[in-house]
């Protein structure tokens, strides 16, 4: 059981959306296969993955880093013990052989990037769904039957008015989710308490409404906009200032009634704890967004919810950043709240398989050998261009 070839290419999935720390005009994204020597169904058994959004290709690192430790890693190195199939956590190990400890940067998302092939060829060989692998190794069988997913938007589209946000969740609604994100923090205070009200006016009431700073604030200004916000009982106030500065973290948690959601950009298990331990975070309470493929991977997020759980956190108060097919499966067979999603941007990267059918925002399992990448028209053929 050998891995042959892993190819990597960058693909662009720029759009004119903006939050309010970055525009995504430039925003690119990597994609991965990993080419065995195992045959089923008469041809190569492939895994595919790729990075969640909001980091940028990591063709540099994977390409000069990653992938020459793969390829000269011994077989035993890669697979489970009995050699039967690969082991994501073995292969974390080996991409992470000659890295320093701490100082995470974006070694993680390329690391990450590979994992999500990895577990897609694992549950490949297995020839059933993720989210079955991983309730039978972590939930004893058990997953859930649906996931709870939210529709994130209600960005900052340049010349887009009160009418462009409440048509966008509109459509949201429509089509069958029955909470929504909306960014702020990048216009005016009264600007932004119009589009929260705005957005209200259509989720029907603020418990189906979350909003998101992407970290813009500093302390006062994160108090104060918390103090205009309370009385709206939102379902959620994310990354109100930098996700490193724990201080301020805990400090807003501290003053806050509405829960507080973080962790899309903690990319490591030693970042988690730091957050759970000094960011003041109540498990009764707030939510972690930690995304597993920014944060080198589900071995490692595998690790970090077992930590969590160390600490007196549910997996249940976790629902990840990053909004694809890969982040379903987690959920279901790890037993999250949710998952975030992404009905209109980084089009095709957030698609599901058509027939899953979203209700009340709840989303229903595929049925498929692997993540099923290869059932979602709009996505398989970009990434089996990989091998032409
Ligand atoms: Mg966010």
């Amino acid at each position: 059981m050998k891995i042959k070839h892993i190819y990597e290419k960058t693909i662009s999935i720029g759009s004119s959306i903006r939050n309010a720390v970055i525009d995504f005009s430039s925003m690119t994204i990597s994609i991965v296969a990993i080419e065995t020597d195992i045959i089923q169904n008469g041809k190569p058994l492939i895994g595919y993955g790729f990075n969640s959004n909001g980091r940028y290709a990591q063709g540099g690192i994977i390409n000069n880093r990653i992938l020459p430790r793969i390829y000269n890693a011994k077989e035993e190195e890669l697979l489970n013990d009995e050699g039967t199939n690969f082991d994501p956590f073995k292969c974390l190990k080996m991409m992470m052989k000659n890295e320093k400890p701490g100082g995470h940067g974006e070694r993680s998302v390329a690391v990450g990037t590979i994992d999500m092939a990895l577990w897609d060829l694992v549950a490949k060989i297995e020839k059933k769904p993720l989210y079955k692998l991983l309730a039978e190794r972590y939930r004893n069988g058990t997953y859930d039957q649906q996931v709870y997913i939210y529709a994130a938007g209600g960005y900052y589209y340049p010349g887009k008015e009160i009418q462009g946000l409440q048509d966008e969740l509109k459509s949201y609604l429509d089509r069958g989710f029955e909470a929504c994100k909306i960014k702020v923090g990048g216009e005016s205070t009264s600007v932004d308490l119009k589009r929260i009200e705005a957005a209200i006016e259509v989720v029907g009431n603020g418990k189906h409404l979350a909003i998101d700073v992407n970290g813009k604030f500093d302390l006062s200004q994160a108090i104060l906009f918390l103090k205009q916000i309370e009385p709206y009982n939102l379902k959620w106030y994310e990354e109100a200032v930098d996700p490193l500065d724990y201080l301020s973290n805990a400090a807003v948690a501290e003053a806050s009634k509405t829960p507080i959601a973080t962790g899309e950009n903690i990319f490591s298990y030693i970042d988690t704890l730091n957050l759970i331990r000094y960011g003041g975070l109540r498990p009764n309470r707030d939510l972690i967004q930690v995304d597993p493929v920014l944060s080198y991977g589900l071995a490692e997020y595998i690790n970090i919810l077992s930590m969590l759980e160390k600490h007196g956190w549910s997996s249940r108060s976790c629902i990840p950043h990053g909004g694809h097919l890969f982040g379903i499966h987690i959920a279901a067979g790890l037993g999250l709240y949710g998952m975030e999603s992404y009905p209109d941007v980084f089009v095709p990267f957030g698609k599901f398989i058509t027939g899953m059918v979203l209700n009340n925002g709840m989303v229903g399992l595929p049925d498929c050998s692997g993540i099923g990448f290869e059932e979602i028209p709009e996505l398989y053929p970009i990434l089996k261009s990989l091998l032409n």
